[in-house]
């Protein structure tokens, strides 16, 4: 099977999928619809055999009004049964020209496990992936992840001549180390790629302030609501700016690793992203680095020269907010001990919008606390230091640290 044919399979299966479940709810529409028509037929009947009884009940009695609001709810009810039926017949004729895929997956294990397995395959040819597509995003946090799978997106869509479909993209939140955005748009000018940062109204900290909240593991909304809901725009914008006269494929690469985390684990290499998937745009999320371990990042950092945030260096494994809901007590504190040695003032702003809406940065953890615990940590072993290519010493060992930083500053 070629890879246009591929593709064109898993939009066909996941429009079979949407008419089946679209035709599914019309019917149940209609059986609703039925019910209610037929209650309403019995009340009907109910208060005209009444009034046919007490013949002589003069028009203000509590028959003739319950009868008058039967009528009622039989004329909305046959309004409801012509308007589901309607829409019965509309799904039943999407679902018939999708028959022949339906009747090839006919249940949605099916359809997810055939999609599964084509953008299994899809993924063991990334050169010809990125030929058949016409749009790639590169969605960056500019950490160490995104750099590499940055890296390497850009070295297939070289190999298969198509460096001029990549385009990055980077959400600045406002509440990132700083120098983050400025270093997302040097990884991208590196290539010679188009860059766009996105800046959500706001930011992380407005959020919290409007929610007087702050997001958790369960309602990730600074990553739902800030970073993803921006994406599907930007694509749009981008996928109108080609002038395709037939639906676009879209790879929206991320430097997802499986290692880690468990939940990230069970991500696959690539996946049909529904959400922003519509008629004019087929959108695959692309996990290009999903293998990789976090010492084969190093490596290729290492190898490659490439330019990683030096707050890697102070013993911080991950460039995430300055202050992550994610984040344990042990890794706040020495986000904490990091901004008092650069002279940050995010514990002072963190700590008071804390306070002002009253709710604890985590459950059972205050920034309060958590400052104090680095203050005590600071006085007792001094502040903390590193020097540039820490975090590489103590990844890969001295010596690799010594030839990156000698490539660097050539
Ligand atoms: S780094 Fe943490 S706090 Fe910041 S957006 Fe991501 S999950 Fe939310």
């Amino acid at each position: 099977m070629s890879i246009n044919h591929a593709l064109r399979t898993i939009d066909v299966i996941r429009c079979a999928g949407k008419a089946a479940h679209t035709y599914r709810t019309a019917q149940h529409a209609v059986r609703a619809a039925h019910d209610e028509h037929s209650a309403a037929q019995a009340q009907l009947h109910h208060w005209n055999a009444h009034i046919h009884a007490t013949r002589g009940a003069d028009r203000a009695s509590p028959g003739r009004s319950a009868l008058r609001a039967a009528i009622h709810d039989r004329q909305e009810a046959e309004h409801k049964v012509r308007k589901a039926e309607a829409r019965l017949q509309r799904a039943a004729a999407t679902a018939q020209a999708f028959r022949p895929a339906l009747n090839r997956y006919p249940t949605e294990r099916l359809r997810r496990r055939a999609t599964t397995v084509l953008l299994d395959r899809l993924a063991d040819h990334p050169v010809d992936l990125i030929r058949a597509a016409d749009l790639i995003i590169i969605q960056t946090s500019s950490g160490k992840d995104s750099l590499v799978a940055m890296h390497r997106t850009v070295a297939a869509a070289k190999a298969a001549g198509c460096l001029h479909k990549v385009r990055v993209m980077h959400c600045d939140l406002g509440s990132e180390w700083p120098g983050v955005p400025q270093l997302a748009r040097r990884q991208a000018e590196r290539y010679g790629i188009p860059f766009l940062l996105v800046t959500p109204d706001g930011g992380f900290l407005g959020m919290v302030e409007n929610r007087q909240m702050w997001p958790d593991a369960q309602r990730r909304l600074c990553t739902s609501t800030l970073k993803r809901d921006p994406t599907g725009p930007v694509i749009t914008t981008w996928v109108a700016e080609l002038g395709l006269d037939r639906q676009a494929i879209v790879l929206n690469v991320m430097g997802v690793r499986g290692a880690e985390s468990a939940s990230r684990a069970l991500k696959a290499r690539l996946a049909l992203d529904p959400r922003t998937t519509s008629a004019n745009r087929l959108v695959l999320t692309w996990n290009i680095i999903h293998e990789l371990s976090e010492q084969d990042v190093w490596k290729d950092i290492a190898d490659n020269g490439l330019e990683y945030h030096p707050i890697y260096d102070t013993g911080l494994e991950r460039l995430s907010c300055v202050y992550c809901v994610l984040a344990g007590p042990d890794w706040l504190i020495l986000a904490t001990r990091v901004c008092f040695a650069l002279e940050l003032s995010h514990p002072e702003t963190f700590a008071a919008l804390e306070r002002r809406i009253n709710h604890s940065f985590k459950q059972g953890v205050t920034l309060n606390a958590i400052i104090a615990a680095a203050r005590m940590l600071d006085a007792l072993d001094g502040p903390i230091t590193w020097r540039r290519g820490d975090a590489l010493r103590r990844h890969l060992g001295p010596a690799a640290a010594d030839q990156y930083l000698a490539t660097l500053t050539c």
